[in-house]
């Protein structure tokens, strides 16, 4: 079996390399990778490098941890998993021994060892990658690789849903109707919710929102976001405001339209300060940041599987693995008609 693995050589160059085979401990499985998608996190880092950069500036840098693949092999200790099998994995590999593990809430696990970050920096655009059972799991036969890979993104989508404590009756504002908006749109509706409101300032993201269950859309280039949202709920505000854009803008609309006693969920990731008008908020309003997932993959694969969120028509683009360079280079370019690639990798 020869491998090979796509790696950052410097911001805005990726170069597919031979690779060695991956060490397969006891308790791991071997997959042959199939399908890639590319995380707003991946091209942040091929835009600029790591958020995190490496100690060892001799580190290879991989990309990609939205991945499905077909296992090869198994290490001896494994129990549910046999060569053939088809599967999706949770990127993050958690310490399990600390408090935030013990608790189950390993997702805030500060040794988690997440593919593409640190301290690994191990990329899932690789042919052949080994990973614990225990973060592996059975693609359901009606759920293809492209579904499979994108349950990590659902992940986000869903776990910020659950995590708000939503109840269907009450009304969501989602701010961003990029990938992670649209997937905690769907988190929302697979919860029960029904007055969901996105908003955007690209029609083609807002068209896709309204077929996936938004109840109203607004375009924030057209209209005035605050106004129209605090409309739609008689000027009483959302009780849940989901910013999932990571702007600084979006994040200031939120503390304006959120209700008295709601709830903001921050769920994109803010790279600068946040000026936040608290009096604006002091009416009892909760601001809770949701990071990545936990616990997740098994009701979101149910969800895909059964048909109620649709993952696949949120992929815009796709791309074979030879063109991983073009891939990249176009979810910088064309960010506005992108809102999920997905790269195929080779079979054989
Ligand atoms: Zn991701
Ligand atoms: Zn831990």
């Amino acid at each position: 079996m020869k491998n090979s693995k796509a790696i950052l050589v410097h911001p805005g160059l990726m170069e597919i390399r031979e690779a060695d085979m991956p060490v397969l401990k006891d308790t791991d499985v071997m997959i042959r990778v199939r399908e890639v998608g590319v995380c707003g996190s991946d091209v942040h880092g091929f835009q600029f490098g790591p958020f995190i950069p490496p100690k060892d500036p001799n580190q290879e840098i991989g990309l990609g941890h939205e991945c499905a693949g077909v296992v090869v092999k198994v290490g001896p200790k494994v129990k549910n998993f046999k060569e053939g099998d088809r599967v999706c994995i949770e990127p993050g590999v958690p310490c399990g021994h600390c408090k935030y593990c013990r608790t189950g809430r390993y997702n805030l696990c500060p040794d988690v060892d997440f593919m593409a970050t640190q301290p690994n920096y191990r990329g899932a655009l690789t042919n052949y990658l080994v990973h614990p059972e225990e973060f592996t799991y059975h693609l359901p036969d009606n759920m293809d690789f492209v579904e499979g890979a994108l349950v990590e993104p659902a992940s986000v989508g869903m776990h910020a849903a659950l995590l708000s404590g939503i109840r269907p009756g009450e009304s969501a504002v989602i701010l961003g109707g990029g990938c992670i908006g649209l997937m905690t749109l769907q988190g929302l509706v697979s919860c029960g919710v029904t007055d969901i409101t996105v908003v955007d300032v690209m029609d083609n993201r807002l068209e896709l929102a309204k077929k996936l269950g938004a109840a109203h859309t607004v375009n924030g280039m057209k209209e005035d976001t605050v106004a129209v949202c605090r409309a739609l709920t008689d000027d009483m505000g959302a009780d849940y405001v989901f910013e999932t854009a990571g702007a600084v803008i979006t994040a200031q609309q939120a503390v304006k339209i959120v209700a008295r006693g709601g709830k903001i969920m921050q769920v994109g990731t803010q790279s600068k300060e946040v000026p936040v008008d608290f009096l604006k908020i002091n009416r009892e309003v909760t601001i809770q940041t949701s990071f990545r997932y936990r616990n997740c993959y098994p009701a979101v694969i149910a969800a895909i599987s059964s048909g109620r969120f649709d993952v696949k028509s949120m992929v815009t683009a796709t791309y074979d693995y030879k063109d991983v360079q073009q891939a990249f280079d176009d979810s910088v370019n064309k960010k506005a008609e992108i809102i999920k690639s997905v790269i195929h990798m080779p079979e054989e």
